[in-house]
């Protein structure tokens, strides 16, 4: 592991005061959640500037509202980046930058293993806009720089991905983007911004469903577009028109947990990196997808890029889908639900979960095994995860065969 930068040493900083100064009304050392719909003006110049956008304050809630914005300067600092808009979840902020930044003629080159909503987007949404949609295999480098050269105006990428783990070399690619005028779009939602800077690897915008490790206690929905003045502005404008805007109580709930967010990314590193390794090595399993292990065919580029592996990982049981059936209800310390980023481990196939809307044959084509399961180690005690899944291995053991 690379030694912690200035800015990562710091963001456990960030964490808890990033963003809050402003608003402690009355003395409350906590944000307050504002409710308010609108925000009322006697002086009507005062409201006529602020309406403008020429002086700070709030008009209606759709737009702004300040326990919103406290939230996103909290990310928005986090991810170093000059403005940051938020959105109630993670596909809002994306399908919002998505139809922000193309329109009908444009080119958008991606990967296959993007999270299954995104996917959608992809195969189904803009294609109808005639938006023309180049998804490569998503570990074919040498693909995507094909097909970015040919001229594209977006490049998406998730990294690590969805649910196999896969890792895109950012810097790489963002270059080759650069050298057609495309505006690279990285989601940031496996990583968080503990263990990945997109931004400072040299991608324009950078997406986090909010809903996953940055709230961390799986209670809140939410999304959160990064980048330029000039491009969070255009991706902001269209969200105040398109209404996709996040719930004040979702805001605070999600920056109530903002608050530990190094301090759990630090612990889900350490834990699922141990569970891996271990995973990795037992009998019954077929294989484990996490680029902490050396064997990952990314490890490289992981260790160059992230500071820590994160907390989600996926292994394929053998016996396939008869031994998960069997594997899953046996785990007492996991959610199977279909989240990730909790402070509970949760647990889930792919079929059921982030790619249940693509037919056997797409999971099949994103080299996603039907008896893969997802799991995303939470803050329980290593020890006790670990001693969970052998117990439940060791049940499901006569039907791994
Ligand atoms: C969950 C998820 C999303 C979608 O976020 P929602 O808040 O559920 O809309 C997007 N990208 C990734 C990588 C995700 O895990």
């Amino acid at each position: 592991m690379k030694e912690l930068r200035g800015w990562e040493r710091m963001i456990g900083t960030q964490t808890v005061w990033g963003g809050e100064e402003e608003y402690l009304l009355q003395g409350s050392t906590q944000v307050p959640v504002v409710h308010s719909v609108s925000f009322g003006y006697k002086d009507i110049d005062e409201w006529h500037e602020v309406a403008l956008g020429k002086r700070e304050g709030h008009i209606y809630g759709r737009n702004t509202n300040p326990t919103v914005h406290v939230f996103e300067e909290k990310v928005r600092l986090l991810e170093k980046a000059e403005a940051a808009t938020s959105f109630a979840t993670g596909m809002a902020a994306i399908s919002g930058t998505l139809f922000t930044l193309l329109s009908p003629g444009d080119r958008v080159v991606s990967i296959k293993d993007t999270y299954g909503g995104t996917h959608q987007i992809f195969r189904e949404f803009l294609p109808r806009f005639h938006i023309d949609v180049k998804l490569t295999e998503t570990h074919d480098h040498e693909a995507l720089e094909e097909e970015i050269a040919k001229g594209c105006q977006v490049l998406y990428l998730e990294t690590p991905t969805n649910p196999t783990l896969k890792v895109l070399d950012i810097a790489r690619l963002s270059r080759a983007a650069k050298k057609v005028g495309a505006t690279v779009v990285v989601d940031n939602t496996f990583a968080t911004p503990i263990n990945q800077h997109p931004l400072g690897l040299g991608a324009d915008l950078v997406i986090h469903s909010a809903t996953k490790f940055l709230g961390g206690h799986a209670d809140a929905l939410g999304g959160v577009v990064c980048g330029s003045e000039e491009l969070v502005k255009k991706i902001y404008h269209y969200r105040e028109i398109n209404g996709a805007t996040l719930d004040p109580m979702a805001a605070y709930l999600l920056l109530r947990g903002m608050k530990t967010l190094h301090l759990r990314i630090r612990q889900q590193n350490q834990s699922a990196l141990r569970i891996a390794h271990i995973l990795s090595q037992h009998p019954l399993i077929d294989a484990v997808y996490y680029p902490g292990l050396p064997d990952h065919p990314h490890h490289d580029i992981a260790v160059k890029q992230m500071s820590g592996f994160g907390g989600v990982m996926s292994f394929a049981l053998k016996g396939g889908i008869t031994a998960i059936r069997r594997f899953l209800p046996q785990l007492t310390h996991a959610h199977c639900a279909a989240n990730l980023g909790a402070v509970e481990t949760v647990a889930g196939p792919p079929r059921t979960t982030s790619h249940v809307e693509c037919t056997e044959e797409e999971r099949r084509e994103m080299g996603i095994p039907e008896g893969l399961i997802r799991y995303s180690v939470g803050i329980e005690e290593t020890e006790d995860l670990l001693q969970d899944l052998t117990q439940a291995l060791e049940l499901t053991g006569d039907v791994c065969s």
